[in-house]
C-alpha cells in the first residue's frame, strides 16, 4: 500500500492513529463502551447526513404548511412530522428568495446542522471559510462556482452551539409536478449551508 515499513498501524492516518490510541486509553480506563461508540459512529456514518435535510427541503417545496411550520420552528416542524428523524438542537430555516441568498458558517469553531447535514465539510471548518464568509460571501461563492444575480442580497448566518442553521433553497424551475424523491435528489448539501445552489433538474440523468 506505501513504502512504509512500520507496523500494522502503517496504513492508519496520524489522526487515525491519535483516535485509536484516545479510544484505547478511554476503554481501558472504563470511561466509554466500545460498543456504544461503535453504534454512535454508525449512526453518523450511514443514518445521519445531507440525504436527511435534502428530504425535508424537498418536504417544503411540495407542502406550504410544512414549509410555513419549518420556518417558523425548524426543530418542532421537524420532528413533529415523524418523517425525518428527532432534531435535538435548536435548527433555524432561513429560506433563500430571488431577493436574498443565505449562507452559514460558524465563526467560532464548527457549529453545524448534525441532524440534517450529518458531518461537516472541511472546508466548512477551515479559518480561510470562516474568515471569508464574513468579509466577502459573494467571493467566497465565486470559488465554490456560483454566481448569483447582482439584485440578490446575501445574508451570512453565524452558528452558536446553541443555534444551528439549515438553509432552504430555492426550488428549480422546470421540477412542476415532481415528486418528493425525485425533487430530494436536486437538493446538494452545499445548497443547504448556502455555498451552492441545488442541481437543475436539465443536468440530471435520471
Ligand atoms: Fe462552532
Amino acid at each position: 500500500m506505501s513504502d512504509h515499513d512500520h507496523d500494522d498501524g502503517s496504513h492508519l492516518s496520524e489522526i487515525q492513529l491519535r483516535v485509536r490510541a484516545l479510544e484505547t486509553i478511554l476503554t481501558e480506563k472504563g470511561y466509554v463502551d466500545p460498543t456504544v461508540l461503535d453504534q454512535i459512529v454508525e449512526h453518523f456514518e450511514t443514518k445521519v447526513g445531507p440525504h436527511v435535510g435534502a428530504k425535508v427541503v424537498a418536504r417544503a417545496w411540495v407542502d406550504p404548511t410544512f414549509r410555513s411550520n419549518l420556518l417558523a420552528d425548524a426543530t418542532k416542524a421537524i420532528t413533529e412530522s415523524g418523517r425525518f428523524g428527532t432534531i435535538g438542537e435548536h435548527l433555524i430555516a432561513v429560506e433563500n428568495t430571488p431577493e436574498q441568498h443565505n449562507m452559514v458558517v460558524c465563526t467560532l469553531c464548527s457549529c453545524y446542522p448534525w441532524d440534517v447535514l450529518g458531518l461537516p465539510p472541511v472546508w466548512y471548518k477551515s479559518a480561510p471559510y470562516r474568515s471569508r464568509v464574513v468579509m466577502d460571501p459573494r467571493s467566497v461563492l465565486a470559488d465554490f462556482g456560483v454566481t448569483l444575480p447582482p439584485t440578490t442580497g446575501i445574508r451570512v448566518w453565524d452558528s452558536t452551539a446553541e443555534t444551528r442553521y439549515l438553509v432552504l433553497p430555492q426550488r428549480p424551475a422546470g421540477t412542476e409536478g415532481w415528486s418528493e424523491e425525485r425533487l430530494a435528489s436536486l437538493v446538494t448539501r452545499d445548497s443547504m449551508i448556502g455555498t451552492g445552489l441545488p442541481a437543475q433538474p436539465g443536468a440530471q440523468t435520471s
